[in-house]
This record gives C-alpha cells, sequence and structure tokens, in this order.
C-alpha cells in the first residue's frame, strides 16, 4: 500500500523543524493576543463556494468534494477563512465582543499537481483578526509575518503588498478592466475567456504565459481606489515603514480567492524555484456579512507550512536527534524487570531513558546504547544483583561508577537534573 499521489507521511526525522516553527509561532501569536481555534476538517460544500467563489481555481478543479451516505455534498477544508468566518457568524462571537484574533495550524486539502512545494495535502499556519477596520491591524498582521520569519532565520524573503479596493471603487475598475480584456480577448486561454463575464479580476491571476504576457499592461485596483480606500492603504504602507518592514508595492498581486478588498500581500522567497509564496494574506471585509453575519471587517493570512519548513531546511540542518540521557542494560530476568521499573520511573521523572527487551548480549547493547545516541549507560547483570549495586557508564568520559541499587532512582535524579 502507498500513499495517494500528493499525500505524503511526515517522518520522525524532519519533525524537528516543523515543532520548531509551531513553537516559535504559537509564542509570537500568543504574545500578539491571538487565541487559537480548532475548526473541522471538513464542511459543507456550499461554505467554500459561496466565500472563496465559484470561479476560482480552487473552487473550480481543486476542491476535494464527495456526497455522503444521505447524499450531502461535503468538502475537505481547502483552507480555514470559511470555516473560521463559519464559526464566528454560528458562535455569534459579535455580539459578546467583535474583535477577535485567531490562529490555528493543520492540513489543508487541494487536488492540484503535485511537485515540490506543492501537495494535495499540505498545511498552514493561519490567522484571522474580526472587528478591525484601521490599516494599523493589516500593518501588524505584515510586522508579525516579518517578525515570525526573523525569529526563523529565514532571509531572502519579499513582502509584495497591493490594495485590492472596495465595492465602492471595484465599479469603476472593473468597467476599465472589461474594457482593457475586450481588446486582449484573441490572446487570453479558454478559461480566462469563461471568466470575463463571471469574475474578470481572475484573470489577473491566470498563471498561463500567453495571458500573462497579454494582462501586463492591465488597469490595476491600485489606481482606481476611492478616497477611503486610499487612505486606509497609505496608513498600512507608513506604519510598515515606521517598524522597519519593508516590502514592494505590487500593483499586479491580485491573490486567487474572490473575497478580498483592500489590502492584499504575500510573501515570497527566491529559493524554492515556481512555489515562491511561503504566506498570503488580505483583507476580506464583505465575508462576514456575505455569510449571513453582521457587517464586520476581516483581514488574514495563511502561511504555507511545508514550503516554510522547505526553504528552512535549505539553510539549517534539521537539528539532529538529541539523544537518550540513560540506556539500561539488563542481563537475565530479574534484571530485565528491575531495568524496566526504573526506566518507568525516570521517564516518569523526566528523564529519557531507554532499554532493550529482547535479552541479547552485553556487547549487542552497548552498540544499541551507541545508536540511541545515550549519554550514559546503566549496567545490571546478576553480579550486580548480587552486590546489589549497578555500573553506571559516562559514555563521553567512559568513567564508571557502581551505585546502590536501593537509592538508584534519587542518585540518577540527582545526575539527570
Ligand atoms: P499558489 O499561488 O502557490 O498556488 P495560493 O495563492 O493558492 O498559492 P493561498 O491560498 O494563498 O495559496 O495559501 C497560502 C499559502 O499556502 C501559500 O502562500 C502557499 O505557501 C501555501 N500553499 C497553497 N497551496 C499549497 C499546496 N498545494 N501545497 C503546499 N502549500 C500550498
Ligand atoms: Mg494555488
Amino acid at each position: 500500500m502507498q500513499t495517494i499521489r500528493g499525500f505524503r507521511d511526515i517522518l520522525p526525522e524532519h519533525i524537528a523543524l516543523w515543532q520548531k516553527v509551531e513553537k516559535v509561532a504559537i509564542d509570537l501569536f500568543e504574545a500578539f493576543g491571538f487565541k487559537e481555534i480548532r475548526i473541522p476538517v471538513l464542511e459543507k460544500t456550499q461554505l467554500f463556494a459561496r466565500s472563496i467563489g465559484e470561479a476560482t481555481d480552487i473552487v473550480e478543479k481543486e476542491m476535494y468534494t464527495f456526497a455522503d451516505r444521505k447524499g450531502d455534498k461535503l468538502t475537505l477544508r481547502p483552507e480555514a477563512t470559511a470555516s473560521i468566518v463559519r464559526s464566528y457568524i454560528q458562535h455569534k462571537m459579535y455580539a459578546t465582543d467583535p474583535v477577535r484574533k485567531f490562529f490555528m495550524t493543520g492540513p489543508m486539502f487541494r487536488r492540484e499537481r503535485p511537485q515540490k512545494g506543492r501537495y494535495r495535502q499540505f498545511y498552514q499556519i493561519d490567522a484571522e483578526v474580526f472587528g478591525v477596520e484601521s490599516g494599523f491591524i493589516d500593518s501588524q498582521l505584515i510586522y508579525l509575518l516579518n517578525e515570525l520569519f526573523k525569529r526563523l532565520g529565514l532571509t531572502g524573503l519579499s513582502a509584495h503588498i497591493n490594495s485590492l479596493g472596495c465595492p465602492k471603487c471595484r465599479p469603476s475598475f472593473q468597467k476599465a478592466l472589461l474594457e482593457f480584456l475586450e481588446l486582449k480577448k484573441d490572446k487570453l486561454c479558454d478559461n480566462c475567456l469563461r471568466r470575463i463575464d463571471k469574475n474578470p479580476l481572475r484573470i489577473l491571476d491566470c498563471k498561463g504565459q500567453d495571458c500573462h504576457a497579454a494582462i501586463k499592461d492591465a488597469p490595476a485596483t491600485l489606481d482606481y481606489l476611492c478616497n477611503d480606500c486610499s487612505e486606509h492603504f497609505d496608513l498600512v504602507k507608513t506604519t510598515l515603514e515606521e517598524q522597519g518592514v519593508d516590502f514592494i508595492v505590487d500593483k499586479t498581486l491580485v491573490r486567487g480567492l474572490d473575497y478580498y478588498t483592500r489590502t492584499a500581500w504575500e510573501i515570497l522567497t527566491d529559493s524554492l524555484g515556481a512555489q515562491s509564496a511561503v504566506a498570503g494574506g488580505g483583507r476580506y471585509d464583505g465575508l462576514v456579512k456575505e455569510l449571513g453575519g453582521p457587517d464586520t471587517p476581516a483581514i488574514g493570512f495563511a502561511i504555507g507550512f511545508d514550503r516554510l519548513v522547505e526553504v528552512m531546511e535549505q539553510i539549517s540542518q534539521n537539528p539532529s536527534d538529541s539523544g537518550l540521557d540513560l540506556f539500561i542494560i539488563s542481563i537475565g530476568d530479574i534484571a530485565m524487570k528491575k531495568g524496566y521499573l526504573w526506566s518507568c520511573e525516570l521517564n516518569q521523572a523526566g528523564i529519557s531513558t531507554e532499554i532493550d527487551y529482547r535479552g541479547k548480549s552485553l556487547k549487542a547493547l552497548m552498540k544499541r546504547a551507541n545508536k540511541f545516541n545515550a549519554r550514559y549507560v546503566l549496567i545490571v547483570g546478576e553480579t550486580e544483583i548480587n552486590q546489589n549495586a549497578a555500573v553506571l557508564r559516562n559514555m563521553n568520559t567512559k568513567d564508571q561508577d557502581s551505585i546502590d541499587i536501593d537509592t538508584l532512582i534519587p542518585e540518577l535524579i540527582k545526575i539527570f537534573k
């Protein structure tokens, strides 16, 4: 049996960086007032179709959707925002305090073409803020991402930011875009042609080479912002400058989901080839209302956890296994039982201890202790049991000491604590 295409195991020898990233991220989120939320992996298909948008790549081609036994249409979550918005509305969080900051980590599912940095089950670290319209929160999220990457020792990343405007400025932009696209019709792919009527903004996100060339000089949302959106974006930019966060204003950045308004951004890396986005985010001021809640501004980002780990693997070694404190070599049945009981007691006291259960020779067990990279080895055989003393060997200095069996546990705890 093999994993499904695009799905993979993350094996213990690769897990150290995942754990490190998660720890640094959680510490940072908590310091910035974010609370963890856990959401289901499966939701009604309609939730994603309505929030992400019908005419998007995710909804048109990438979702894992199936009918359950009763015929309900369900989808494995392709992203977290829609579910968190659903949760915010379902639990009427807005009623007690509309301002909420959430984070979560977990798997997402998209049926795309698998390649390095692109999987069908991948992981995201996600943050969302509800109830704040101020551009300060846009800056805070980008600042936080920047700080996270700094703490992880990452360089070669750049933040690309843009403003997509709001429903007030969209119509004039849309009109200009449609006029422009009308002239380029013969150069666009079938997919984009189909989207001209349904969702012309998506065409600006087409990865096809011909489309890319055709839309090079397309109108940009940034040139059609209303006063409010302009001021909002200015606040975000000046605040980031003041906070020392480098960014590039990228008029062509649109993001692949329908719900975005105003500030949108991506963090790009120069070290992952085509899969260059390690994080993406944006404001989605209309979505809470669209999904049945009160009019609530909101904003969030998602980090591609797999890609982040891949970037880190290029600059740092996966921290090697830190080894064991103690390996117990027990020879004979009585010693074996004692060794087993001691190992559990020591584990419980927080001392990493292993034992071999197979009754092998001293030589074989010394080899095994080395394999575990044990700092100390405790040797107990029949002679030791008779003398009521075990032998403790320091594997670095090769010094050996005899330890009284009756006081063995407190002695060892003293050594390791
Ligand atoms: P891309 O343009 O690379 O397809 P996206 O715009 O579809 O990315 P988002 O929906 O913004 O991605 O998700 C946020 C982040 O999640 C991305 O920046 C990326 O790092 C990561 N990501 C998205 N899809 C995948 C995938 N299939 N495999 C691994 N990581 C992914
Ligand atoms: Mg994508």
